[in-house]
Formats: C-alpha cells, structure tokens, sequence
C-alpha cells in the first residue's frame, strides 16, 4: 500500500498536529494564518490525498485552482469547523469534481461524519443523542448529548448550540444512523423579524436567509447576512463580474417575498461592502449580533 497523505487545516497552533507519521498515515498541518501563496505552495509540493479544512479555506483553494496556481485535487475533501453553506458547497464540489464530506465535531465530542454517499450521520453508538425539535413541521432540532463514555467529565443531556435539520428520507447506504440534511448554524443565529399583525418576533431561520439570498442571482459568489443588535439587516455580496446594483435589487426583493412568507416585517435591508477574510475568524454567512 502506498502510503496515504493527509491534510490538515487548523486554526490553532497544537503539538498534536504538527507534521505527525504514524504507519500508512501522514499527517502534515498548515496554518490558517500563514499566507495563501505559502499555503498553496506547499500544497503543490506535498500534494496531500486527503483535505480536512473549514469551508472558507476551501473556497480560497478552489479559486487557486481556478486560476491555475494549485493542480493538485486530492482523492477526497472533509469539511470541518464552520457551516458548509449549501453555496460554498455548490462551488467546491464543482470545481473539484467530488462529494465534499463532513466531520461534525464541538468540544464535547465527535458527533457525526459523511457515509460514502455524502450524508451526515450522527454518531449514535457513541454518543446518545436527543432531538429537540424547535420546528418539527421542516424537521429542524437542537441535539441534546449524553455521553456516558466520559469519566472524566461526564455529559449528561447537554444542550448544543446547534440547527440541525433531520433528512425527510434515510440515506442509501442502509445505515439506521440519523440522517442529517443539513446542520444549519449557532442557534444564536437564528435571525427575527416582526410579525406584521401582532408584531411578535418570528424565527427567521439561517437557511431560509441563504436560499433567499442564493435565489437572488448565479453571480453571487459569497455573501454574508448580520442582523444587528437594532434589527437593521446588513448584506454583503461578493460578485463575479459586474451587475452589483441589480444583484441588490433581486436580493432585497427575495428577502421581501421572504418576509411575506413568513407573515413578517422586513427589517431595513443596508448593503454594505463584502470583507470577510478566511483564516482569523469563522464564517457565518448568516449572523445575529447583539450591537
Ligand atoms: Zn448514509
């Protein structure tokens, strides 16, 4: 066998993932905050078989990529760390031509990971896991975790922080682990609009944000969606080509239909210049902020 190389993305500097070989296994670790041009450099050289990194770092290899200056696609790609927004991940598995997998992991354990068919199945042999459905009519839950393996620190019906969304059918592969469709966002990124009649704030769920926006125009490449502390909803957008203005038009007008939908106010819509840079922070394309 040949010995197989893996490839990490991390944001904190361990000695747990620096440059470790154990057996068939080759572990090599690049730094989020080192520069795209080394990253993508030292890729050309090692040219790992594996990819473990958050979405965001993806989207910065897949446009090396695009543009000639990374050639080597490895044999599978493993999102970790941040949501992988079903834009991010239209465009990765585009340009690389492959399922982009899952690890859903928090510090209370690892909760679930990709079958071969590219589903998300939470790990319940390990870990028990609860449903908490906060909307069970579109089959959205937070899980609640028990871990009874844990001696050290034991986990008993701990509330993540977490939407999940349960898939409506079970997978192909067979297995009687929960499907999951997709993992949404923090809770706390749950956006509210007012309910137009009782003014009552309305859950207005992340996902329903982004397919407004992705709905909007093909020539969004990356946008970000913050409510803030007033309500007021700031749009960034990243285009490829020109049409800014337009695009705007066609976002606040799916935002609009959105509202209407769910029976609410629209807050004011501000658009204001995309900015968000991979590495320092994680992406949330779609975020509450309390100021
Ligand atoms: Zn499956």
């Amino acid at each position: 066998m040949e010995t197989c190389q893996d490839f990490l993305f991390l944001r904190a500097n361990s000695n747990l993932y620096e440059s470790v070989q154990r057996g068939k296994l080759q572990f090599q670790y690049f730094d989020l905050l080192e520069p795209v041009d080394t990253l993508v450099e030292r890729m050309e050289t090692y040219r790992p078989t594996i990819w473990v990194a958050p979405p965001s770092m993806l989207r910065m290899l897949a446009d090396a990529y695009t543009s000639g200056t990374l050639t080597t696609v490895p044999d599978k790609i493993i999102s970790v760390a941040e949501v992988l927004d079903p834009l991010d991940r239209k465009v990765l598995e585009s340009v690389f031509g492959q399922t982009i997998h899952q690890v859903y992991q928090c510090t209370e354990g690892f909760l679930g990971a990709t079958c071969r068919f590219g589903t998300l199945h939470l790990n319940e042999d390990i870990v028990h896991i609860e449903k908490e459905f906060i909307d069970p009519a579109t089959r959205r839950f937070v899980p609640v975790i028990t871990d009874f393996s844990r001696t050290s620190q034991p986990i008993i019906r701990y509330r993540l922080n977490d939407i999940l969304t349960e898939a409506a059918v079970p997978c192909a592969c067979g297995s009687s682990f929960t499907a999951i469709e997709r993992i949404e966002g923090r809770c706390d990124d749950t956006l509210y609009f007012p309910h137009r009649q009782t003014g009552e704030a309305v859950p207005v769920f992340p996902d329903f944000v982004t397919r407004a926006v992705i709905a909007a125009s093909p020539a969004i490449e990356h946008y970000r969606v913050v409510q803030r502390g007033n309500g007021v909803l700031e749009v960034s957008l990243r285009l490829a080509g020109k049409g800014m203005q337009q695009v705007e038009v066609g976002v606040k007008r799916e935002l609009m239909n959105l509202g209407e939908r769910l029976e609410c106010i629209v807050p004011d819509i501000r658009f204001v210049p995309y900015t968000f840079e991979p590495g320092i922070t994680k992406l949330r394309r779609v975020e509450r902020q309390h100021t």
